[in-house]
């Protein structure tokens, strides 16, 4: 069974609301699937604008996402969302552990794998970032670093249909540095390897490449075999530029 593509837009702390509904709104009117392409898009707005940002795609092929969530149901988390809400207002994915939150907030694999596990339990879809600094790379860490991230991030109960993994160097967000084709053949092969040997449905879960994908590298990287859509950043701030890595997605 082949994998659906899964193109996702990351907004990070970007955007003011008109600006945020006139990006949705162009983005869900370029994206015109034909009837059975299994390529799946989604957009991950700031969380005070999933609203109106899910306004703007109701009625469209555009899903929505938030890009964190609590790993607790509810409770005195201030300045936290949880999954719950999240999928009570529309989303259908959350983007989890990005290393923005791992470095910045000082999330562990674990606190990454709980709230992957407060995704799933509340029906959303958890993409789960993984990714090697440059350190860790220059050290030839890199294989070992995204076993231990599998391991201790990945829920044991993930499945294909519900948790998809994106495989985010640190050193290529952000900072116009793609890696390799090579380097992400080699990458996402041990990950589906890890994931085969955790999951029962191993094979299946989607796997993104992200850092920096653009519409003139987005082409190279979603034809590599173990690539199965992109985690964009930067490029998802511009209508044109994501629709085209979408449409790279769709081959
Ligand atoms: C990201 O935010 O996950 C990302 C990959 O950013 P960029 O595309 O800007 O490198």
């Amino acid at each position: 069974m082949t994998r659906p593509s899964l193109i996702a837009g990351n907004w990070k702390m970007n955007g003011m609301l008109a600006d945020a509904r006139a990006l949705a709104k162009a983005i869900a009117g370029g994206h015109r699937p034909a009837a059975g392409n299994r390529s799946d898009v989604v957009l991950c707005p700031p969380a005070p604008l999933l609203l109106a940002v899910g306004e703007a795609l109701a009625g469209s092929a555009v899903a929505l996402g938030g890009q964190d969530c609590h790993a607790k149901p509810s409770g005195a988390f201030t300045g936290d969302v949880s999954a719950r809400l999240l999928a009570d207002i529309g989303c259908r994915y959350v983007i989890v552990g990005h290393s923005e939150r791992r470095t910045l907030h000082g999330e562990s694999d674990a606190t990454v794998r709980a709230k992957a596990e407060a995704a799933l339990a509340a029906g959303l879809i958890a993409i789960i970032c993984v990714g090697e600094t440059l350190a860790e790379r220059e050290a030839g860490a890199t294989a070992s670093v995204l076993e231990r991230q599998i391991d201790g991030s990945v829920p044991a109960a993930a499945a294909a249909a519900t948790t998809v993994v994106a495989y985010e160097p640190v050193w290529a967000i952000g900072t116009g540095k793609v890696a390799t084709t090579a380097q992400v053949a080699e990458a996402h092969g041990g990950l589906r390897r890890r994931l085969a040997r955790n999951h029962a449905d191993g094979g299946e879960f989607r796997l993104l490449y992200g850092g920096s994908v653009k519409p003139d590298n987005a082409g190279e990287l979603l034809a590599l075999p173990d690539v199965d859509g992109a985690l964009v950043g930067g490029a998802s701030l511009d209508a044109g530029q994501f629709l085209a890595i979408v449409a790279a997605a769709r081959g």
